[in-house]
């Protein structure tokens, strides 16, 4: 198999609107092309034909393509995706679509696959504190999904009495016509594929099998996760068939900003402003972490936009990797005012620097009394 995987629309060659018959024909050419009779022994062939097979698999399929289109490759994880070592098993897994022959069912179209279907997934955001995010949480969220119906155990047939098998397909699900010289595979016109039918409805869901509930569901949310992570809850979607596994609750992280942190990957940036005589005398600061209250060292000589370190201070990897830093950009902030004695020191200072400076400022009615008197 390919290293990456490619695009499904792009290995088959068709256009993201293209409709399922438009997918059919594209893979029906692309398995002529690089079928093992036409490629004996070819192993580019094999993995090509493999490509188109797992991307007609997941197109052809309504759900599933619904899913591809939303999330990507990642929103297949978990689904039923097979694995295809050879191409027996692909033959024998498109078997409604070969018919007997290689391709002959091809050209008639038409089946689905039988067999219980996994519930679908569900998505849902969590907005979340900056520190939260940094720090992991808790997070109960309430949430509207379908339920399988307890009275019924999801059969939709009320309870003492069972789904009957459809008489048209036998419960295959499926049924074989023939077209000319092909023979047709199809759902099964009565019962719509699901093998049976519900000749007594139970009255809890109305036959759905299924009853919409709101569920609050705690979710642990590992330290460290960014905006955009995606939180997987296995299981927690909506049911699938009788059999059949349920889906996912897929949790989408925003993360409001601080009001002074600024995540940098796993580093916290903090911008700390001091004063000229900490820059330049140096000393001790108390600074903000995600953990409370630390004492920084400043050095004489700091300058304005000098980045500092504390090591081990950042973010958690939700991967397991070393944690972050938190990095302490300064700004030497200059007083908007003086006091007096304050002037008086720094120009004290000022004269040792021999920089122009300004001369002191005259009081307002000093410059009022000039003024009057120029006139
Ligand atoms: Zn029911
Ligand atoms: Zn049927």
């Amino acid at each position: 198999m390919p290293q990456v995987k490619r695009d499904y629309y792009e290995v088959l060659g068709v256009e993201k609107t293209a409709s399922q018959d438009e997918i059919k024909k594209a893979f029906r050419t692309a398995a002529k092309e690089f079928h093992p009779d036409k490629n004996p022994g070819d192993k580019a062939s094999e993995d090509k034909f493999k490509e188109a097979a797992e991307a007609y698999e997941v197109l052809q399929d309504p759900e599933k393509r619904a899913r591809y289109d939303q999330f990507g490759h990642e929103g297949l994880k978990g689904t039923s995706m097979p694995q295809y070592s050879s191409f027996e098993e692909i033959f024998e897994s498109f078997g409604d679509i070969f018919g007997g022959g290689i391709f002959e069912g091809l050209f008639g179209g038409g089946g689905r696959r039988r067999g219980p279907r996994r519930g679908s997934s569900l998505k849902v955001e969590i907005v979340l504190e900056f520190l939260e995010a940094a720090k992991g949480t808790k997070k109960t969220i309430e949430l509207r999904r379908a339920e399988r119906c307890t009275d019924c155990e999801g059969s939709g047939a009320k309870p003492g009495s069972k789904p009957k098998t459809c008489d048209l397909c036998g419960g295959r699900g499926e049924v074989i016509q023939s077209s000319g010289f092909f023979q047709v595979r199809t759902a099964c016109p009565k019962c719509g594929g699901a093998g049976s039918f519900v000749d007594e409805p139970c009255s809890a869901c109305s036959g759905r099998g299924r009853i919409p509930r709101k569920r609050d569901i705690e979710v642990q949310i590992p330290p460290g996760v960014d905006d955009g992570t995606r939180v997987r809850i296995s299981g927690e979607g909506e049911p699938g068939d009788p059999g059949a596994p349920p889906g996912d609750l897929f949790c989408y992280i925003a993360v409001k900003p601080h009001a002074f942190f600024e995540r940098h990957e796993s580093d916290v940036l903090l911008e700390l402003p001091i004063t000229f005589s900490q820059a330049a005398l140096g000393g001790s600061i108390e600074v903000p972490t995600l953990d409370g209250k630390r004492d920084l060292e400043i050095k004489s000589g700091t300058q304005s936009g000098d980045v500092l370190k504390i090591r081990g201070a950042g973010i958690a990897d939700p991967h397991g990797y070393r944690k972050g830093d938190q990095l302490i950009r300064v700004t030497v902030a200059v007083p908007p005012k003086l006091t007096k004695k304050q002037e008086e020191l720094l120009r004290e200072f000022a004269k040792t620097e021999d920089a122009n400076i300004s001369p002191i400022r005259k009081s307002f009615f000093e410059k009022v009394k000039s003024f009057f008197e120029k006139m």
